[in-house]
């Protein structure tokens, strides 16, 4: 029999109903002879809330505080978890981030785990208890205090858990049946994948498809931990307990590339909404401007994705155009305003409506002219290019914010991807 991480996130526990077929779903393993941990995230919107709560109180708050509120969210649904799980019979305890112990780094509200001890978890597993795990938050060992891994991070807990209990698979029950070849709540065409390579949803992931944390899938594919996503919505009775063996027949599972027969060159498209466009004006065209301008951003821990730089007209100045998290804006117009005289510019032009739409596929190390099909494709719907770059496995453009999803509509039929 398996030992197996289930992780549930916040629409699969929105409400003790949801939490009761939670425990459906937990039950149908241990009845079958699986020894397992669960992870859980906050019921949805409750994270929000604490957020808003936290910034109600002061928008300049110390982190270590908003740890402290924001990771509650998950304490209530572990109990509840457990608690329905002993009303059905299954024995189960809750447990917080630092009674396990998952220790983390000092990067409050975006804390890293540095490690996870799981001889005191695995011990009551062995005896035939399931370990509710709240997920999202950690302990910060040197102040020893509360720390949350950044939004969406139940899933890093997940995976990070199936790592140090050697686990055999990490299931994570979403409330889609598996990850698409983009959001399926955008593009209805969208297909289910039954594999995807780490690599690929490592870029799907950091370009902007939450269905799994970034930090998460970088871990997996680090530890290879067989992982999967799946929907905590189809019926607990419904589905066959999990095992090795039968692994593969639903959801997605994320593995090596080289263990996907079908390789198509595009295998999914990204969009993401919380980018902002920023453009310095008559910036003087000489060696060590770029480094000018970057250098204060980073110290500041503004972190800049794309950038562009215009040719200079007369040979003495140009513009240059770079995105930032639409969140970090604010934050990176007052360092620039702070170094205007120093880097010499003219003006400064930002804007939070624009969108980053990604293509994504390992086939294209082998295909040539995937981007100018792409751009192609773009053009004939009247779409303009911003910015653009580039790896080896993915293009992304920048485009205004209202033409995104006729942008991934258009590039997901253009790459085939639309299901019958
Ligand atoms: P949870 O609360 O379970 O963590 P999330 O909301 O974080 O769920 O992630 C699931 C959501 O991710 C889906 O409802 C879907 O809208 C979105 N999503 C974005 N891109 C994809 C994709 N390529 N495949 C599947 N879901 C996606
Ligand atoms: N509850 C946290 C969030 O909403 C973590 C998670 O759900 O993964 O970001
Ligand atoms: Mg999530």
């Amino acid at each position: 029999m398996a030992l197996i991480v289930m992780k549930f996130g916040g629409t699969s526990v929105a409400n003790v109903e949801r939490i009761k077929n939670v425990a459906r779903h937990v039950k149908r393993e241990v009845d079958a002879g699986n020894r397992v941990a669960v992870v859980v995230s906050a019921m949805s919107g409750a994270t929000n809330q604490l957020v808003s709560w936290v910034r109600e109180a002061s928008l300049l708050h110390d982190a270590r505080e908003y740890d402290a509120v924001v990771a509650s969210g998950e304490q209530v649904t572990a109990g509840i978890l457990a608690i329905c799980l002993q009303s059905i019979g299954v024995s189960a305890r809750s447990w917080q981030g630092w009674q396990i112990p998952i220790l983390t780094d000092n990067a409050h509200g975006a804390a890293r785990i540095k490690d996870i001890d799981g001889r005191k978890l695995l011990a009551r597993l062995n005896d035939g208890e399931v370990a509710v795990v709240t997920g999202f938050q950690g302990i910060e060992p040197e102040r020893q205090r509360l720390a949350t891994l950044g939004r969406g991070g139940s899933d890093t807990s997940a995976v990070a858990l199936a790592i140090a209990l050697k686990a055999d698979l990490c299931d994570i029950y979403t409330d889609v049946d598996g990850i698409y070849t983009t959001d399926p709540r955008i593009v209805p065409k969208a297909r289910r994948l039954s594999k995807i390579s780490y690599e690929e949803m490592l870029e799907m992931a950091s370009l902007g498809s939450k269905v799994l944390q970034t930090r998460s899938v970088e871990l997996a594919m680090v530890y290879k931990m067989r992982t999967r996503v799946l929907s905590s919505f189809t019926a607990p009775d419904a589905m066959q307990a999990t095992s090795p063996e039968t692994w593969g027949e639903i959801g997605t599972i994320v593995c090596s590339e080289d263990e996907i027969v079908e390789q198509q060159v595009v295998s999914g498209i990204a969009y993401a909404k919380d980018e902002a466009k920023v453009t310095l004006l008559k910036i003087e065209d000489k060696p060590g401007v770029a480094a000018s301008v970057f250098g204060p951003l980073a110290e500041a821990n503004v972190n800049v994705d794309m950038i562009v730089q215009n040719l200079s007209s007369d040979g003495k100045h140009t513009d240059m155009t770079f995105t930032v998290q639409e969140a970090e804006l604010p934050r990176a117009l007052e360092v620039l305003k702070g170094v205007q005289k120093e880097i010499g510019y003219f003006d400064v032009k930002s804007s939070a409506d624009v969108v980053k739409v990604s293509v994504i596929g390992v086939g294209m190390r082998s295909h040539a002219g995937v981007a100018a099909m792409m751009f192609k494709a773009l053009a004939a719907k009247g779409i303009n290019i911003l910015a653009i770059t580039t790896s080896e496995i993915k293009i992304s453009v920048l485009i205004d914010a209202n033409y995104s999803e006729l942008a991934v509509r258009t590039l997901h039929s253009l790459y085939g991807l639309d299901k019958e």
